[in-house]
């Protein structure tokens, strides 16, 4: 079995040479095994709370979850911190959400049969590995299975739901098939959870390396039809039709979209899944020429991600992300665009959200079936480079809040903003020079 880190080995010996038992357990033992880096090492121990306090001077407690937290660096640099939970056992779980306290257990065996999943149910002392639910023969076959029994596990706790497929987009693993029937079967439970919760684990499978996959599950365990209603429905919304590229449902096309997106974040994907979902609202089919359309799908797109983004409790910034990439996905990447239309574009989406945006439409393209490689996109990707050289930000005119001020003897206040994205505009629109005698002769006549 692996070596551990001096500085974790040496942290274990602290407890050992009191007497006490102290185990590896968790996410770090999974990724010990799975030849992972580990990035958080949490412990069991028989030593309690108050006990492990005692022993090092810098540790903090958490009461909810019976955690002590211990500061230790790792390198000259980086410190992380440990945490340590005493034995626990499951108590009472009356509301499929919290135990109604926590009880402490005797051994390390019924610590164990508390967890969640196999391959997380497995204990490291530094020489043996203690694995009564077989973990680790999940992780060979690549497996997430429920310790004991599955319906029980996920009426306990219904952020088990998520965490399944959270881990398995993370490891690429297959989900066991009792374990997936019993998340089909308590899928509805995920209502009893708070959005801040979900919305941590769905982040984390947008985050993972098969967030495709990941949705793929949460659709069809029917998880989905809880968290992103908007998205079931539509894989019910046909738009093949006459003289029309689709080859897929929305719905199909949506999760394939997701699938060829080269962005890593979490927000341009989640976005990249959502975009088209206002078609659902707007799809038409005309009578006679079987033809399909969805005008103003994005208009309808752009409401429902903002509420989308009020559902997950997205911070402003991530919500502002998500909403304009929604709003803004449906440009026109031709080379007959003017370059005021390409500013035009620039300054709805922002640059900060440029690549974002190039990288949904990537993902848009490829997830319709088209061949991943085509001049015209490539040709729109240079053009908006080079109008991003010439200048187009407020901060880029000739003149600035000041200049405003003195020439019309205002204080500060918001009256010279308007002003100065005034003169910004009819730059853009190439009604006045941006040249400082201009842009001074045209505040006068303000
Ligand atoms: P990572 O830290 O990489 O996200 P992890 O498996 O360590 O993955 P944590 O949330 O840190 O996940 O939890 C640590 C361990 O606590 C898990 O491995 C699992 O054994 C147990 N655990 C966490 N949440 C639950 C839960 N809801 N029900 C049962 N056991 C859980
Ligand atoms: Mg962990």
């Amino acid at each position: 079995m692996k070596i551990l880190p001096k500085s974790v080995s040496d942290f274990m010996d602290a407890f050992k040479n009191q007497g006490f038992q102290i185990y590896v357990v968790g996410g770090a033992v999974r990724d010990l095994l799975l030849g992972k880096e580990v990035k958080n090492w949490d412990f069991a121990t028989n030593a309690t709370p108050d006990k492990i306090l005692s022993l090092f001077p810098d540790a903090f407690y958490n009461n909810t979850y019976g955690t002590v937290s211990i500061p230790v660096s790792m390198t000259r640099e980086s410190s992380l911190l440990f945490e340590v939970t005493p034995f626990r056992k499951e108590g009472e779980y009356k509301d499929s959400r919290h135990p109604e306290k926590i009880t402490w257990a005797k051994t390390l065996e019924e610590d164990l049969g508390r967890r969640d999943f196999t391959i997380n149910s497995i204990a490291y002392d530094g020489q043996n590995l203690v694995d009564p639910f077989s973990g680790q023969k999940d992780i060979l076959n690549r497996l997430i299975t429920a310790v004991g029994d599955a319906n029980k596990r996920f009426s306990e706790d219904a952020l088990r739901l998520m965490r399944a497929i959270r881990l398995a987009s993370q490891l690429g693993f297959l989900i066991d098939d009792r374990t997936r029937l019993a998340i089909e079967k308590n899928a509805r439970l995920i209502e009893k959870i708070s959005w801040e919760r979900i919305r941590d684990e769905f982040l984390k499978i947008m985050a993972s390396d098969h967030p495709y996959e990941g949705v793929l599950f949460l659709h069809n365990t029917g998880l989905l039809a809880f968290i992103l209603p908007e998205i079931d429905i539509c894989f019910a919304i046909p738009q093949k039709s006459p003289k029309r590229h689709h080859i897929y449902d929305v719905g199909t096309h949506l999760v394939m979209s997701l699938k060829n997106c080269p962005s890593r974040d979490p927000i341009t994907r989640f976005a990249t899944l959502i975009h088209d979902i206002g078609k659902a609202q707007t799809f038409r089919r005309d009578e006679k020429t079987q033809l399909i359309t969805f005008y103003n799908h994005e208009v309808v797109g752009k409401k429902l991600a903002e509420k989308i983004a009020e559902r997950f409790r997205l911070s402003n910034k991530q919500k502002e992300k998500l909403v304009k990439l929604v709003q803004f996905h449906q440009f026109t990447v031709s080379e007959i665009q003017t370059d005021k239309a390409v500013r035009r574009f620039i300054r709805n989406i922002g640059p900060e959200y440029l690549q974002d945006i190039i990288d949904l439409r990537f993902g848009d393209r490829i997830g319709s079936g088209a061949k991943p490689d085509s001049w015209r996109f490539d040709l729109f990707r240079k053009r908006l480079l080079e109008v991003q050289k010439e200048p187009f930000q407020i901060k880029d005119l000739k003149i600035n809040g000041n200049d405003v001020m003195n020439a019309l003897k205002l204080k500060p206040g918001p009256r010279v903003g308007k002003i100065l994205k005034k003169l910004f505009d009819d730059v853009i629109e190439n009604k006045i020079k941006n040249e400082k005698n201009d842009l001074l002769q045209s505040i006068n006549r303000l």
